[in-house]
């Protein structure tokens, strides 16, 4: 019987001990408008951007708790969820000796912030139905494991992942569980932000760069224990988030309407191009997908790639990927690109 987890055995040394950087904004945050704010070395003429953004993002967490359903003490923004992601590592994983377990074919970032960060990877690759073994991740994991990565809907794949065998790595995996939920809202699947109190050892990250339009302004959102959100703020680059992002942000997240309109005309158009490809010469088949992008087999993937280039059409080429040979991904675009991805497609057949 695995021991109940502690997150105190997980944070690193170093993090444990040392001192945050006490931002001048942060000590005052409570402040009255009739302040004078000569303490950050600020330049005192107002452009609307000379002062430094809130640490704390405390508006956009409070809206985006709201409309997510999550106590806000158990949300944490980042700079994408690239920089949560990287600061889960940074947390977590001892230089040169922890390990983290990935299920490739997967996002590409869990392997290149591991590299980044002196940590050793350990792959177990998901089935042919792109579902992860739950005996063998098990089986393999290592007192230096320290965080396993699911990916769901998983990137390439499309596919999300059963949700008894999340509940198993949940309850087996001594260590940090990390759910990417970077398309969950393309999904009819709940995220598993409404079963954070069950589970001290599980991290969602969720992003607005792919159903919410917003890649450009870079936010990442974390969910997990009120713990072990202390510890990503105690780490956190003390204004990660700038002002124009944070303002962006809370903009678009007053019209959530307009939002779904979106992800309902994108996943209208999966389904068309589900049905469509089907009739493509070449495709010999197209994966289920729960997310804003298509994964195909093709009979050579690394022709049909250039081919398409040559029709100035820009696609991901995943054959190297395990399970994955002869596999092309395409992101679902505006009805436009799509029509135009399907002419190229028949004219290269
Ligand atoms: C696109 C993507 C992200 C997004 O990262 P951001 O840094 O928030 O833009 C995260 N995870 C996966 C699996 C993705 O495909």
């Amino acid at each position: 019987m695995k021991k109940p987890f502690d997150i105190h055995q997980f944070i690193r040394p170093n993090v444990m001990s040392m001192k945050p950087y006490a931002s001048a904004r942060d000590e005052f945050k409570d402040h009255q408008a009739d302040l004078v704010f000569l303490d950050a070395n600020e330049n005192p003429y107002d452009t609307g951007y000379n002062r430094y953004p809130d640490p704390q993002q405390i508006a956009l967490k409070s809206r985006i708790a709201e409309i997510k359903n999550v106590p806000v003490n158990n949300v944490f923004l980042g700079n994408g969820s690239d920089e949560v992601l990287d600061l889960i590592f940074r947390a977590f994983c001892e230089p040169q000796k922890d390990e983290v377990m990935i299920l490739p074919p997967t996002y590409g970032m869990y392997e290149v912030l591991a590299n980044l960060n002196a940590i050793q990877i350990l792959k177990v690759d998901l089935d042919t139905d792109f579902q992860p073994n739950v005996d063998a991740i098990l089986k393999q994991q290592s007192s230096s494991t320290k965080i396993l990565f699911l990916c769901a809907p998983n990137n390439p794949t499309g596919n999300s992942i059963d949700e008894d065998k999340i509940e198993k790595l949940l309850h087996g995996f001594n260590g940090l569980v990390v759910i990417d939920e970077a398309y969950i809202d393309f999904t009819t699947k709940d995220s598993w932000s409404v079963r954070l109190q069950e589970f001290p050892n599980l991290i969602i990250t969720q992003t607005l760069s792919k159903a919410y339009g917003l890649a450009g302004i870079r936010l990442g959102i974390c969910y997990a224990s009120e713990a072990i959100i202390r510890i990503l703020n105690r780490i956190k680059p003390p204004y990660n988030v700038n002002m124009l992002t944070q303002e962006k942000a809370l903009e678009d997240l007053k019209q959530t309407a307009l939002i779904d309109e979106k992800i309902t005309k994108i996943i209208a158009q999966r389904r068309w191009l589900v049905s469509e490809l089907e009739n493509i010469s070449f495709i010999e088949k197209v994966f289920p997908s729960e997310a804003n992008f298509l994964l195909v087999k093709v009979d050579n993937a690394d022709k049909r790639y250039d081919q398409l280039i040559n029709k100035g059409i820009v696609i991901r080429n995943r054959t190297n990927q395990p399970n994955c040979y002869n596999c092309l991904r395409f992101t679902i675009g505006t009805p436009m690109d799509n029509i135009k991805l399907l002419s190229a497609l028949k004219q290269i057949s």
